[in-house]
């Protein structure tokens, strides 16, 4: 298991990743440390940091070493020489950030660490964890915290562990350097400092480390349990429904992946009366979802639904008594399928996103999951009073929309680009399932 933080300095990276490496039992892999040797071995070399391609050239030669006997006291050597003090000056800092805006230099200390990565299970911290290095880290985060809160505490880490060189800076000096390797970091064109989208942002300045902590092993927590198992009589018909599906159409379940624990609108296209059952039953755990009243009277699929947790929805009531209904579903941790055409398709093809769906996610604040179903409208289109007995299913689950896409937007430009977003991600589905391809879904 991988586990990325990732973050600007000062933002207490190192010592949470340490202590969550510490209690799981994790091997800890502090990344900015290797870009720092990388810096102390070309001045070392007499090299200008200025000079792309002699930087380059001289990571060939470039052999890093870390010793690792007491944790809380880890060594790093570089040609054989301790550079863990060294490593920690102002200059070497500096030149660091200088020289890891180079993409082939990148490129061979990444290598590196993915190489440590295969060996065992790791905490990795640094800037580009979750984005560059370990896209597909089952747990990300992105620690921030306030520039002058950033500072304090890397002037009293230095107090402590280096204090010969913190009576060499001021406070002051230290927050302008933090403020200017941040700006370097994060604008730079090659893995800039960025929080992934799926990583979890914790802002650390009003938090101690423990609290950090505990955060982030909750997080793992949830991600090892990432379905809480089913109620007895959901899973009776869960597993009913999905044998039905399997043997009568062929059922077919594709991108799993990008399905995660917590809250979720599960936004699909809608074509057949088939489509709730098909979703819910290929969601990996418990999931809610709205139905007409008319099919609660329909035999068994009515049992179906309303042990699948469904709502049903009368044709009097209010879209406001609906979305309340929703919001408060996903703001106490649930998933819920929703259908955002609205109504199902004429036709077959994906009809125009509504409303309802950003409204949804602007007042929930939750990731879209998107979903594109393929083979229910051939067997049950509007037009037919009952399904055909036999057909083929497929149901394929594309990459999650975040929220803190949108976040912060005025509230027509979010409502524009969530509803485009999840047009977007449709028709890649669309186009995916219908190259007949397997694998990882876009
Ligand atoms: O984390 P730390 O402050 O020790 O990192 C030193 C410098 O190394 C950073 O300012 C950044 O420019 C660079 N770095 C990076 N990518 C990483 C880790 C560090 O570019 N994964």
């Amino acid at each position: 298991m991988i586990i990325a933080i990732d973050g600007p300095s000062g933002t207490g990276k190192s010592t949470t990743a340490r202590e969550v490496a510490r209690k799981l039992n994790f091997t800890f892999f502090d990344t900015g440390a290797m870009y720092r040797s990388a810096a102390w071995w070309i001045v070392q070399q007499g090299i200008n940091p200025d000079d792309e391609r002699k930087v380059v050239d001289s990571i060939h030669t470039f052999v890093y070493e870390i010793q690792t006997q007491d944790e809380q006291q880890r060594r790093y050597f570089v040609g054989g020489v301790d550079v863990t003090q060294a490593i920690r000056s102002h200059e070497i800092s500096t030149i660091a950030s200088k020289i890891a805006v180079y993409g082939q230099l990148r490129r061979e200390l990444v290598k590196i660490q993915r190489e440590f990565g295969k060996k065992a299970n790791a905490v990795f911290e640094g800037r580009d964890m979750g984005t560059v290095v370990f896209p597909e880290a089952e747990v990300k985060v992105f620690l921030t915290a306030s520039s002058s809160v950033r500072a304090q505490r890397r002037y009293r880490e230095l107090l402590v562990k280096f204090p010969d060189l913190a009576q060499s800076l001021s406070e002051e000096q230290i927050l302008k350097d933090i403020e200017e390797r941040d700006h370097k970091d994060s604008t730079r064109a090659i893995s800039p400092l960025k929080k992934a989208p799926d990583a979890t942002l914790i802002d650390t300045s009003e938090l101690t480390v423990d609290e950090v902590v505990d955060q982030i092993l909750v997080l793992i927590r949830q991600k090892k349990k990432s379905c809480p198992s089913m109620r007895v009589t959901y899973g009776f018909v869960y597993w009913v429904a999905r044998l039905w599906l399997k043997l009568f159409y062929r059922l077919q379940i594709e991108g799993l992946s990008h399905f995660r624990a917590g809250s979720a609108i599960i936004a699909a296209n809608h074509a057949s009366n088939l489509d709730p059952p098909i979703v819910s039953i290929s969601c990996p755990c418990e999931v809610h979802f709205l139905a007409k009243e008319s099919l609660f009277h329909i035999p068994i699929l009515g049992r179906l639904i309303r042990h699948l947790n469904s709502h049903p929805v009368s044709r009097e009531a209010t879209d406001v008594a609906t979305f309340r209904l929703i919001i408060g579903l996903l703001q106490s941790g649930q998933k819920v399928i929703v259908f955002p055409e609205g109504r199902r398709t004429s036709d077959g093809k994906i009809q125009l996103i509504e409303r309802g769906l950003p409204f949804l996610m602007m007042k929930a604040k939750c990731p879209i999951q998107p979903v594109y179903i393929q083979g229910a409208f051939e067997i049950w289109p509007r037009t037919r009073r009952f399904p055909k007995l036999f057909g083929r299913i497929r149901c394929v689950f594309g990459s999650p929309i975040e929220w803190d896409e949108f976040e912060g937007l005025g509230k027509k430009i979010a409502e524009q680009r969530i509803m485009s977003r999840m047009t977007e991600a449709l028709c890649k589905l669309q186009k995916w399932t219908e190259s007949g391809a397997h694998g990882t879904p876009p």
